[in-house]
């Protein structure tokens, strides 16, 4: 229930919960391999697993989150020398009137997120996990969709799992690709599927309450 509700925005404190709930969830569930691999670090491994899961997960809203880059601000502020009066210089270059340059703090437009402050994780597909199949299309003579690749029908854009590989092998040096691949990809899948499901089962518990 609290990952459905993190998930609608609720409240800082159900995000908390819900990963840490998610922890609990990746401690008994954690294959064999992995436990040996992490060693001592399993706990915090765990951890970092769930919450890459978890935003895995919120992002499947197709909701928005601050841009990172600017701080939900939309412009990126920095120190920059302004020139306030040009000042007068002949043609020789003597300086009759000397020019007024400040030192300013000055908000350039955020690149990131085009000055929106806010960074969509809705995929270009627009959320509808379905693209025109052009070839089919022309050869039918009527609209046929296929499934969206760039997001796999999520409609959004997910965490890449090399992501949270990255992660891990910083906590885990040892860990290598294939062994990410064969023993810990599949658990992490598993993580965000969690969240699925129990999405699934708080929907229906929550229209029982509201019937
Ligand atoms: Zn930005
Ligand atoms: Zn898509």
């Amino acid at each position: 229930m609290t990952a459905f509700l993190a998930k609608n925005d609720v409240s800082e404190e159900d995000k908390f919960s819900t990963v840490e709930a998610l922890t609990q969830y990746a401690l008994k569930v954690a294959p064999k391999l992995v436990r040996k691999a992490a060693g001592k670090k399993l706990g915090h491994c765990l951890i970092v697993l769930a919450k890459m899961a978890f935003e895995d997960y919120a992002r499947s809203a197709g909701s928005v989150c601050q841009c990172s880059a600017c701080r939900g601000k939309g412009l990126i502020y920095k120190v920059k020398d302004v020139v306030k009066y040009p000042g007068i210089i002949t043609l020789d270059g003597e300086i009759m009137v000397e020019p007024k340059i400040k030192n300013e703090l000055v908000g350039d437009l955020c690149e990131s997120c085009n000055g929106k402050g806010q960074l969509t994780h809705r995929c270009r597909c627009k959320g509808r996990g379905k693209v025109l199949d052009e070839a089919q299309t022309k050869l039918q003579g009527v609209p046929v969709f296929k499934l969206c690749d760039r997001c796999a029908g999520h409609g959004y854009k997910r965490v890449p799992s090399s992501v949270a590989f990255a992660a891990i092998k910083h906590l885990v040096p040892d860990l290598t690709q294939s062994s990410w691949s064969r023993n810990w990809k599949p658990f992490y899948e598993k993580l965000a599927s969690k969240c699925f499901i129990e999405e699934n089962i708080a929907e229906k518990a929550f229209k029982k309450v509201t019937i």
